[in-house]
């Protein structure tokens, strides 16, 4: 299966650009024309690559983040291109980004770092390694918190968190969850952990729901998550967001 699609997409950058340098692989791509030809004729694959041209319509699907560093929200929206509509090879791919915001503070480094990752996008491949790459972005500033007690090392990494979600969305990054029984684990451990130190809390959190942290107030930063939400039970920190866990 795998063998078929990478022998198409070369075919097809063939027909696009003949007078590009390609010379030696056209010798050795005799033999794989002649094997898509008697598959089928019809089952060209497209895969996202730079000289993809743009249609007039893309969807797209805007982000909105909000930072204590500022006042104004900034409006992340990123326009997906649907390849191979129809077909069973229809996926949607990011094919662009852009961010507005009121505040200029940033303002152009944001448009170049948004043409950049344009850019990349288009090239196509695996494009998920810029999430990773934007998170790890850390503002020399010190970062901030979120609500529900998240800290965010930077801006960047808040763009970063944007690109996950809508690769998430679109199927290009599938979602790490916990599994169900780790999380009634967690909710267990938690209830536990109310009750031993903070009977009333239940009763707190009904009155305000939505407010600041849904982790106990006491609850340490967890390195691996980034989230306040590391407890200390039975000689064990557990945080109660992504199960980390260590003990002694
Ligand atoms: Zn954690």
């Amino acid at each position: 299966m795998a063998i078929q699609l990478k022998s198409k997409i070369v075919n097809y950058e063939l027909i696009e650009q003949p007078t590009d340098s390609n010379d030696q692989s056209t010798t050795s791509n005799d033999k794989p024309v002649e094997k898509n030809k008697a598959v089928k004729p019809d089952a060209e694959i497209i895969q996202m690559h730079e000289k993809l041209e743009r249609p007039e319509m893309l969807l797209g699907s805007t982000y909105k983040i909000k930072t204590p560093q500022s006042e104004h929200a900034l409006y992340i929206t990123i326009n997906d291109v649907l390849l191979n509509q129809g077909t069973e090879h229809e996926m949607r791919r990011p094919y662009e980004i852009f961010i507005n915001s009121k505040n200029m503070d940033h303002f152009q480094w944001i448009v170049a770092l948004t043409r950049i990752i344009s850019a990349v996008f288009r090239k196509g491949g695996d494009v998920t390694f810029l999430v990773d790459e934007l998170r790890s972005v850390f503002d020399p500033r010190g970062g901030y918190f979120k609500r529900g007690g998240k800290y965010k090392p930077s801006l960047v990494c808040e763009i970063g968190d944007a690109i996950e979600c809508h690769m998430k969305m679109i199927g290009m990054i599938q979602d790490k969850n916990m599994d169900d029984c780790q999380k009634e684990m967690l909710e267990a451990k938690r209830k536990e952990y109310d009750t031993i130190n903070n009977p009333h809390k239940q009763e707190l959190k009904k009155d305000s729901e939505n407010e600041i942290s849904d982790f106990p107030e006491n609850a340490q930063l967890c390195v691996k998550c980034n989230t306040k939400a590391v407890i200390s039970m039975d000689g064990c920190m557990t945080c109660l967001n992504c199960g980390d866990s260590k003990c002694g």
